[in-house]
């Protein structure tokens, strides 16, 4: 069997991590050598330059991304990512981690991503906007509610998602809410949706804490990030009755063995200026110490490759449980597993987010809302229907956690393809 090195365009370390636990999970399950050719590349990659109008006037040209890794399953799906480290081949990465990841989840979706290399933070409002706008306008020939449906990710939210909205609804002409989800409520948003990664994390850690034998009044629990998945994290493992003793964002740690009170940290967190440096809540601690604390669980839920063959052996927690995409290296997964972590990967732990994406997008299909109760119990009921599918099978073939929920997303999406047939 011929095995192809990434093509050179995508090549950087994010999507070397992907394509790698894709062909270890591959070989495991024997994998159709012709399917595994066609399902380490993306089926379509768009890059767009996005001329922007500054405040002084000037015009800054950025670059973005909108990747579709695989439709054989439904409209493709997944977030935008405004960040500075946005990349062609990390937006590929992405976007094959969202197509194991519906298909684990049993989402009648597959897998996108998109991005723009800017840093959101030092835009202001109307820069944002414009820039915005200018990116939905580049991306509209492959954007639709049946084609691929963008969402939040990092340095993106439901503002940003309302004025791709608009600018998709008034290239077509009339109000299409079903072109994203993570909307604000006013135009077919969901409820439960913003706090729904978070929520799922928890979910999931509740069950493996069972399945492990620990008990969540007694858990200590350090997240790192503290944007929407991070933050909500703290707050509903908190209100769960864990201790969350550390989280951090990107410039500082805080760190407090009786348990951050973290209510009033959020309160400060919002009212002085998104920052948790002057929140003076605990000890300051950095991130790299946050990941080496020793803890029940573990939450990175920032950017990738984060724990590595440099800190693996330096983990302390019982359970890493995955907010972030990609956080962990491969190197670093085979330490941990030797250490005996127990670790609920990216592709299960965060899937809350494109779950409930997935009950946002249904909802404005049928011009009918549900209840927030309803948003919970669906969610509770697919995330740990996933989870014990993953434990059971990953007992059944000995595999890990990952290579369990890898394997189990592929094999979803290797039946699409062979059922499809290849085309012509
Ligand atoms: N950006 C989120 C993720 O990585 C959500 C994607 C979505 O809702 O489509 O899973």
């Amino acid at each position: 069997m011929t095995m192809r090195e990434p093509a050179h365009e995508l090549d950087n370390p994010t999507f070397r991590l992907a394509v790698a636990q894709f062909d270890q999970a591959a070989e495991a399950m024997n994998l159709d050598p012709n399917l595994r050719e066609r399902l380490k590349l993306p089926e379509r990659s768009l890059i767009v330059s996005l001329p922007t109008r500054m405040d002084d006037g000037t015009v800054k040209v950025f670059t973005g991304y909108r990747v579709q890794h695989d439709s054989a399953r439904g409209p493709s799906k997944g977030g935008i990512r405004y960040h500075l480290d946005v990349s062609l081949g990390e937006v590929a990465a992405l976007a094959m981690w969202m197509t194991w990841k519906c298909a684990l989840a049993g989402l009648p979706y597959g897998g996108a991503k998109g991005g723009v290399r800017v840093a959101p933070e030092r835009l202001s409002r109307g820069e944002l906007q414009r820039l915005t706008r200018r990116y939905a306008a580049e991306i509209f020939p492959l954007i639709g509610p049946d084609k691929d449906v963008p969402a939040p990710d990092v340095g993106t939210n439901a503002q940003v998602m309302a004025w791709i909205m608009d600018t998709y609804s008034q290239q077509v002409g009339f109000a299409v809410p079903g072109v994203v989800t993570g909307k604000p409520l006013s135009i077919g948003g969901s409820l439960g949706r913003e706090e729904a990664t978070g929520r799922g994390v928890v979910y999931v850690t509740l069950e493996a804490m069972k399945h492990l034998g620990l008990e969540i009044t007694k858990a200590t629990v350090a997240v790192q990030g503290f944007g929407n998945v991070g933050s909500n994290t703290a707050r509903i493992m908190a209100e769960a009755g864990a201790r969350v003793i550390a989280v951090s964002d990107h410039s500082v740690g805080l760190y407090n063995a009786k348990g951050l009170e973290i209510p009033e940290l959020l309160r400060r967190y919002h009212t002085n200026g998104h920052s948790l440096r002057d929140t003076k809540m605990g000890d300051w601690i950095s991130n790299e110490e946050l990941l080496e604390l020793d803890c029940t669980v573990l939450v990175p839920a920032a950017l990738s490759e984060q724990i590595t063959e440099k800190n693996a052996s330096k983990v302390r927690c019982r359970l890493l449980v995955e907010g972030a995409n990609g956080p962990t290296t491969l190197e670093a997964d085979q330490i941990l597993a030797d250490k005996g972590v127990f670790i609920i990967p990216d592709i299960l732990a965060n899937s809350g987010g494109v779950i409930v994406s997935y009950f946002e997008w249904v909802q404005d299909a049928q011009r009918f809302f549900w209840k927030e109760a309803d948003i919970r119990d669906r969610l509770h009921e697919i995330i740990t229907a996933a989870f014990h599918r993953t434990l059971e099978f990953s007992k059944a073939q000995q595999a890990t956690m990952r290579m369990a929920a890898l394997m189990s997303g592929i094999d979803k999406v290797a039946q699409a393809h062979l059922a499809r047939g290849l085309y012509p």
